[in-house]
């Protein structure tokens, strides 16, 4: 990599080449990171693929097999945790139920010797919206509001790093959300690094500017959440941050930057540009769409259908009313069953389970995957 030009901030975090074995099991495998400063950044992944092992190497919480930890540019490899500049927020919290809000967020400014708290603490209060139950003990407090004292407790000590570790994971699905919007308007407010571990991918996708996909202790891709989601690299990301529409597809030819492809369920074509593999004439592919972007036709209506647009004929197989849109799963030709999701603005009542549909949407919302890989 490049030397960092004077002027840069170094990476909140970087990690080169950190990796965790226990025994014959590889944990982590040697990984390369960069955490901007100032980021918010999420670690995704589903249970087991090593995440909360990489926050907690990052932490000093556990010792790495190897590889190293440098924060704000200084290598802490060596450090242990009390001497890293990063706090760690917890599922559980870990609040002390003797004390009180105030006392508990006060805690590590009374345990560095700090006399007069009363002002940072009160901000601190303020920036979580819990000043009014500051004289509460934490069982009368709600879950969401337990939270945020576990937060404010870790900021108070003004870490470089906050690091989280599924934080929300005790809390009920609406809760959950708003705390996800609240999180993000703190670590906004305050401007310092969050790192977030979750295996929720909605989650990762509101809160951070910047996600890392883990899979088996490797990061499988990185990216802003609308990058990844558009363009994922990998039928693992592709299919971890949604429904994929995945579509077996041989290569016809290549002309003008993009692909034409044959399907089980006639041709299709896709920028070349988004498909993630080098694809040559013969080659097979995996021609993916998200349910959004895809329009559904009653097969009368077929011939409104304009110019360019790929399309595939099916019949809906289920539909599910879900409030603002509705989803149709559609058996196709094409082998798996498609899944669009139609705004219930208009509905077309013609659009029921046995109805014979044509779904069509633009070329450039296609995207590619090799199809060597396995479909999880
Ligand atoms: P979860 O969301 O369930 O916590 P995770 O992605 O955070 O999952 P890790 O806790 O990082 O996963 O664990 C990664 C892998 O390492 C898992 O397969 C786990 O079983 C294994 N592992 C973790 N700690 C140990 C240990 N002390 N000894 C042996 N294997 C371990």
């Amino acid at each position: 990599a490049a030397a960092p030009t004077p002027d840069a901030p170094p990476d909140a975090v970087l990690l080169g080449g950190l990796g965790k074995r226990y025994g014959s099991f590889t944990a982590v495998h040697p990984l390369d990171l960069a955490v901007p400063k100032g980021s918010f950044f999420a670690l995704l992944g589903a249970s087991g693929c090593g995440k909360t092992t990489t926050l907690r190497m990052i932490a000093g919480l556990e010792p790495p097999t190897s590889g190293s930890v440098r924060l704000g540019g200084k290598d802490v490899t060596a450090l242990p945790a009390y001497k890293r500049p990063v706090n760690t927020v917890f599922q559980n919290y870990a609040l002390f139920p003797h004390l009180d809000i105030f006392e508990n967020v006060a805690f590590g400014l009374r345990r560095r010797g700090i006399k007069s708290v009363k002002k940072q603490v009160g901000e601190m209060l303020d920036l979580v919206q819990l000043g009014p139950l500051a004289r509460r003990k934490p069982h009368q407090l709600s879950g969401g509001q337990q939270q945020r004292v576990a937060v404010a407790r870790a900021l108070i000590n003004q870490p470089e790093v906050l690091l989280l570790d599924e934080p929300l994971g005790a809390l009920d699905l609406k809760l959950r959300r708003q705390m996800q919007l609240e999180l993000k308007r703190i670590q906004t407010e305050v401007g310092i690094t969050f790192i977030h571990v979750t295996h929720d991918q909605e989650e990762a996708m509101t809160m951070a500017d910047t996600v890392a996909v883990m899979n088996a202790g490797r990061v499988e891709q990185m990216g802003a959440p609308a990058d990844l989601y558009e363009n994922p690299a990998s039928t693992f990301v592709a299919n971890f941050l949604g429904t994929s529409n995945l579509i077996e597809a041989e290569v016809a030819s290549v002309a003008g930057g993009v692909l034409h492809l044959t399907t089980a369920g006639g041709p299709l074509t896709l920028p070349a540009a988004r498909c993630a593999v080098p694809a040559a004439v013969g080659g097979k592919v995996l021609a993916g769409v998200r349910p959004e972007k895809i329009t559904l036709a009653h097969r009368d209506d077929e011939q409104r259908i304009p110019a360019g647009r790929n399309r595939v004929t099916g019949r809906i197989a289920d539909s599910s009313f879900i409030g603002v849109s509705t989803q149709f799963v559609v058996d196709s030709p094409v082998g798996a069953a498609l899944e669009v999701f139609v705004p219930n603005v208009d509905r077309d009542q013609r659009l029921v389970p046995g109805a014979e549909v044509v779904l069509h949407w633009n070329p450039e919302h296609t995207f590619g995957l090799d199809a060597a890989q396995d479909i999880d």
